[in-house]
């Protein structure tokens, strides 16, 4: 079964696709800048969080927000420091991390990512539980660069080591590091205070979404700032929350799959409810968590 019969009627229920609503709010929506250490910064409120590296060497950025938020992203970049745009990371191919890529490279920036983020940004790519197709992205929003398993950065006196997860919220996920300041980006493997989506249309899975929370929590210390791809800047504690709250329900749902229960059966029986009152959203509540996981299962 796809996922198109809860996306349409549960979750998105009456009005317009998500993609659409997304980027229209994204017009107005206001962007914070919160200064985190050294010389990294971090972007919030236009898709997932925004990080940037300033200095002599010009601006290293990981994700690029919505395209609609341009104006205010370049306000808010322009006013952290005269530097120009010079790189950009994406840590995967989702329109809410990517869809600013194009005006970025435009300005300068020199796009770097995952060889599978290059690969759906580069064709027409459907997600299931958005209920969305993508068209092929514009020349200019392509990655110009990739790589398969890890790539080590040298900008602005800082190194920033990038990783690749494997397939875990999609099949193209990265983590960046910077080593000097100890801030780790996460992507969307990791969603602070949210139940995650997860993208099995593009190679995302539960299992490898554990995985990624186990690989985040083996990269950090207790000093470590993380920055998740949605929700707010935390640290090792939330993390394991995170990692805590997915591994529980995984459980709950896997050993109810292995009893022969149905997919409305394990929802009716309601495994998320004891999380529900911190990490349920208006974009995935226990129900669709519940179907995400099941999925993978
Ligand atoms: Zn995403």
């Amino acid at each position: 079964m796809t996922g198109a019969w809860w996306s349409r009627k549960r979750l998105f229920a009456e009005i317009e696709n998500i993609v659409v609503t997304a980027r229209k709010r994204a017009e107005t929506a206001t962007i914070t800048v919160q200064p985190l250490r050294g010389n990294v910064s971090t972007l919030i409120g236009s898709g997932g969080n925004i990080a940037v590296l300033t200095g002599p060497d010009g601006k290293l950025i990981i994700d690029s927000g919505y395209a609609t938020s341009r104006a205010k992203i370049t306000d808010a970049l322009t006013n952290l420091s005269p530097d120009p745009i010079k790189h950009l990371v994406n840590t995967h191919w989702h329109f809410d991390h990517c869809d600013g890529n194009e005006w970025m490279h435009e300005d300068g920036a020199q796009i770097l990512a995952h060889e599978n983020t290059r690969k759906n940004l580069a064709t027409s790519t459907r997600v299931e539980g958005w209920d969305f197709t993508f068209p092929p992205s514009p020349a200019g929003a392509i990655p110009g660069e990739v790589f398969g398993d890890e790539k080590t950065l040298h900008f602005n006196g800082a190194t920033i080591a990038l990783k690749y997860y494997g397939p875990s919220h999609t099949d193209g996920d990265l983590s960046a590091y910077f080593a000097e300041a100890d801030v780790l980006h996460c992507g969307d493997t990791w969603w602070n205070g949210h139940y995650p989506f997860i993208d099995y249309s593009t190679g995302g899975n539960i299992k490898g979404m554990i995985k990624a929370a186990e690989s985040n929590l083996a990269k950090v210390t207790d000093k470590t700032i993380v920055i998740p791809g949605h929700g707010k800047i935390a640290g090792k504690a939330e993390l394991t929350d995170y990692r805590d709250m997915l591994v529980t329900i995984y459980d709950r749902v896997a050993a109810l799959k292995k009893e022969g229960k149905s997919l409305e059966e394990i929802i009716a029986a309601k495994p998320t409810a004891a999380y529900d009152s911190k990490w349920a959203g208006s974009f995935v509540n226990g129900d669709v968590f519940t179907k995400l996981v099941y999925d993978g299962a």
